[in-house]
């Protein structure tokens, strides 16, 4: 079958084709065993194999050290967003929060339910040399001092999807002064597109329906130490703890998503893995920004160091081109890219299985609208 669309969905998004052909052959009968995987015992020897393998790559792929456990859940990143407190606040009455964007603005209002947030940094509206630089267009510095002693940790969100703003590189603990409190990362939209520094983080989560697979999982990478710090009320199928002596499998895992996951893990081993994918995603990246930059008609607010690599959100300079935009689009096979609509405008996301020549259609596409309305 040829590619027929392009699809710039922010989640659930675009998947390698070959995971899907491959997918779609197993789907009748997994390697002779008669039976689909979605029709499979998840404790039975052929689940269990399939559920090692794509642990064992996902650590792999992500350098994972041996601090570091890997574990399968459910709930999502916004589940997560209540399971990280309900673990990690035993004999802590706060945590402290970088607010980049609309994913960690929720985290904050959900931390809150628990304990006292402490915003440490916050990208709101400011004037800088460029002019005035809108809220949530930019990774907000953090004061080295400014992380309160005593937090449970501190939580970044290192792609904001919505606002298409990403940390170049993760809160450095040790130089703010706080090397002992653990750093976590919402990383849903951004993991595996690029090289990550595991081991500075306590624990990283996000969930998979972006950059791993289907919706249903999320992945957790913790540290060793803190799987036992969980309150008392945390339900047992959301204890880190719970979850790894069990193997992931504490409730019935999410196994047709596991699976999908797997694939796509195989996928990204023979593109090279991560490094070989942070290259291309840079290329994609640029192509977009450069094309925006460089025309009178798409603009993009984020400032350019900030930009994500994953999500790029714009502008049509005249808003009443929109929808024509759209329509026009999706004629030629681009879909998916209105805007949030807490943003509004276009948003393109272009994950890890978007490849360059969806990037180059979408290009093409933008010059010649530009053109035939100049
Ligand atoms: N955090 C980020 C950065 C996200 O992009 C998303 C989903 N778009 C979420 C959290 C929420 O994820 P979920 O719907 O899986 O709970």
């Amino acid at each position: 079958m040829s590619q027929t669309v392009w699809n710039f969905s922010a989640g659930p998004a675009v998947l390698p084709r070959p995971v899907l052909e491959q997918a779609a052959a197993e789907m009748l009968d997994w390697h002779g065993s008669g039976m689909s995987v979605m029709e499979m015992s998840h404790r039975g020897p052929q689940f269990m194999q399939i559920l090692q393998e794509a642990l064992d790559d996902f650590r792999e792929l992500m350098a994972v050290p041996l601090t570091h456990k890997i574990l399968f859940m459910q709930g999502g990143a916004i589940g997560q967003n209540a399971i990280v407190p309900l673990n990690l606040l035993q004999g802590h009455e706060s945590a402290a929060f970088v607010k980049s964007g609309s994913w960690s603005s929720k985290t904050i209002k959900e931390f809150a339910r628990y304990g006292r947030a402490d915003v440490v940094a916050d990208a709101r509206e400011i004037k800088d040399s460029s002019g005035l630089r809108p809220a949530n267009t930019y990774v907000p510095a953090i004061a080295p001092g400014s992380i309160p002693a005593g937090s449970a940790y501190l939580h970044y969100c290192s792609n904001e999807t919505i606002d298409g703003v990403e940390f170049r590189q993760a809160p450095d603990m040790p130089s703010l002064g706080c090397a002992s409190v653990p750093l976590v990362a919402d990383a849903s939209s951004n993991i595996l597109s690029r090289p990550m520094d595991v081991a500075a983080h306590g624990l990283i989560y996000g969930g998979a329906q972006k950059n791993i697979g289907p919706a249903g999982l999320t992945f957790v990478i913790i540290r060793e130490d803190l799987l036992d710090r969980a309150r008392p009320d945390c339900p047992s199928a959301f204890s880190y703890r719970q979850v790894y002596d069990n193997h992931s499998m504490y409730n019935t895992p999410p196994t047709y998503s596991i699976y999908i996951a797997g694939l796509v893990f195989k996928w990204l081993k023979a593109q090279g893995g991560v490094a070989a994918m942070a290259e291309i995603n840079r290329r994609k990246a640029q192509l977009l920004y450069d094309t925006i930059d460089g025309s009178g008609l798409y603009i993009n607010r984020v400032r350019p160091s900030d930009r994500s690599l994953m999500n790029v959100p714009f502008m049509l300079r005249e808003e009443a081109l929109n929808t024509e935009f759209l329509s026009l689009a999706a004629e030629r096979g681009l879909l998916q890219l209105k805007g949030h609509k807490s943003v509004g405008g276009m948003r393109a996301s272009i994950y890890n299985a978007m490849p360059l020549a969806g990037v180059e259609a979408l290009v093409d596409f933008m010059l010649t609208f530009e053109k035939e309305r100049a």
